[in-house]
């Protein structure tokens, strides 16, 4: 977990493609949810367009349905879920009807300037998804993805009014989560305003440490 724009989609994709487990991230699959032509749809485009959250309900069902397909069951690494201490509070209590456990919170850290500039330099990448960014972490060709070669448009939800908007949600509606997980002692803070590797680095070796075996 972390602000909007501190780099948790591009630590979740390293750390998950390291231990071979999904990524889950409700931020892409409201992404594709919103293209479709329903109620559902309608509500999430009003919801993401404003910089608000979709209603804890339909994400808790959605997030949830998604951890139990089968390729889940081993381990995942979550990305923007959960984001309100409700959401939080209905996974510890699905997971403990199940003999599951949610074992590490890592919080990303970074100085609000960094995380402006970071949110403002954002692009991502239409056709797989990974996110690059004008300073440390920019495509080696401008507009074009390394990995695949698609094409880098800024996203639909991040026009700087939006921006501002998502940063304030993010502080009145997040920030308790963050206290959530610290009182259960699974939170841990990692200095996100380094590069990319260095914080990957430091992730994988909060998660080989003792501090997560449960
Ligand atoms: P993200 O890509 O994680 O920044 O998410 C983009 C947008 O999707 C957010 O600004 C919300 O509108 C919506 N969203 C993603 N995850 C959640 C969540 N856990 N709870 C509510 N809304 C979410």
């Amino acid at each position: 977990m972390g602000p909007p724009g501190v780099g948790k989609g591009t630590q979740a994709q390293r750390l998950a493609a390291a231990c071979g487990v999904p990524v889950v991230a409700t931020g892409d699959m409201f992404r594709k949810v919103r293209l479709e032509n329903s109620p559902l749809a309608t509500k999430v485009r009003e919801c993401m367009d404003r910089g608000e959250y979709v209603p804890d309900e339909l994400t808790i069902q959605m997030a949830l349905d998604r951890l139990n397909q089968p390729d889940a069951r081993k381990g995942f690494v979550l990305d923007g879920f959960p984001r309100t201490v409700p959401q939080a509070e209905a996974l510890d209590r699905r997971f403990g009807a199940e003999n599951r456990t949610i074992k590490c919170v890592v919080l990303l850290e970074a100085p609000a300037e960094v995380i402006l500039a970071r949110l403002t330099g954002r692009r991502v990448c239409g056709r797989c998804g990974r996110a690059f960014n004008s300073g440390a972490n920019a495509p080696r060709t401008t507009g074009i993805c390394d990995d695949c070669g698609g094409e880098l448009a800024r996203r639909t939800d991040e026009s700087p009014e939006v921006q501002r908007k998502r940063l304030k949600v993010y502080q009145q509606q997040t920030a308790p989560v963050a206290a959530y997980y610290l009182r259960s002692g699974r939170l841990h803070a990692v200095d996100a305003d380094r590069a990319v590797d260095e914080v990957q680095s430091d992730i994988r070796r909060l998660l080989s440490s003792g501090a997560v075996t449960a």
